[in-house]
């Protein structure tokens, strides 16, 4: 299979997602493949969106993709401002992007590919649903011994399964132990079994790892890639736009 690199959770920071692709075209990948939020919190959503499109031949939408056309129904204050100022950028660039809101609100919610499932959050509820470190048996309260999250989004799975949407990467196998990156030498063999990999965020990363993340995949390893990008330059374009609140860019230099 061709090397594949699953990006995700770019938000519109377009310093991370240049470095990410050039790391992935160094590292030898052919394919790229965006498991949604392409937008969001981030001030360079244009840019983002036509690299993404030129780029991946599957785009899956995320939850911020649906609040551009549905409205930020559920966000908190911070996210919902976000929104607001993105559908307003790319409703002033038609002429630059003509039919950007159609394309978005056209995009799938989950793809199945032969070798691998997709959805931004889950399996269940693709656009909603997060799939938490915390939801693993390790992290429930007194060392549970039963997920029933895990346990409905395993049923009917019989492939591995990308994710983002929490923006923190990891895998969750078949027995609901969670495996960090670090965990596994940065290098995860899925032989084919179900597992939910998640691959990180590109452009929010909330691990306390300022790094862009994201994965490549050649039909049964994961390698997680971390890549330093000019971090202070996304966060300052975040502080010249008066409409998005700075928070959005002190968060990428505290890394949450
Ligand atoms: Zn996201």
């Amino acid at each position: 299979m061709t090397l594949t690199a699953l990006l995700s959770d770019i938000h519109a920071n377009w310093p991370a997602l240049e470095e990410v692709v050039a790391d992935a075209r160094r590292a030898g990948a052919e394919r790229f493949l965006c498991l949604g939020d392409i937008v969001g919190y981030g001030a360079q959503p244009l840019e983002c969106l036509e690299l993404v499109r030129e780029l991946s031949p599957v785009v899956l939408m995320g939850n911020h993709e649906e609040a551009i056309i549905e409205g930020p129904y559920g966000f908190n204050p911070l996210a919902s401002a976000a929104i607001h100022w993105t559908r307003r950028t790319l409703e002033a660039a038609s002429a630059r992007m003509p039919d950007v809101l159609s394309w978005i609100a056209s995009l799938p919610v989950r793809v199945d590919l032969q070798e691998a499932l997709l959805v931004h959050g889950s399996p269940s509820h693709p656009t909603e649903e997060y799939l938490f470190r915390e939801d693993t048996l390790d992290y429930l309260p007194r060392q549970q011994d039963y997920s029933p999250k895990l346990t409905r989004c395993f049923r009917g799975l019989d492939r591995p399964c990308f994710v983002g949407h929490t923006h923190v990467p990891g895998v969750i196998d078949h027995a609901l132990k969670w495996i960090a990156p670090t965990d596994c030498g940065e290098v995860y063999d899925t032989d084919g079994a179900p597992c939910f990999i998640n691959v990180g965020s590109v452009g929010q990363p909330r691990d306390g790892d300022l790094r862009a993340s994201y994965a490549l995949f050649d039909g049964r390893q994961v390698r997680f890639r971390r890549v330093p990008y000019d971090v202070h330059r996304a966060a300052q374009r975040i502080f010249a736009e008066r409409d998005l609140p700075d928070v959005l860019g002190q968060r990428l230099l505290e890394g949450w």
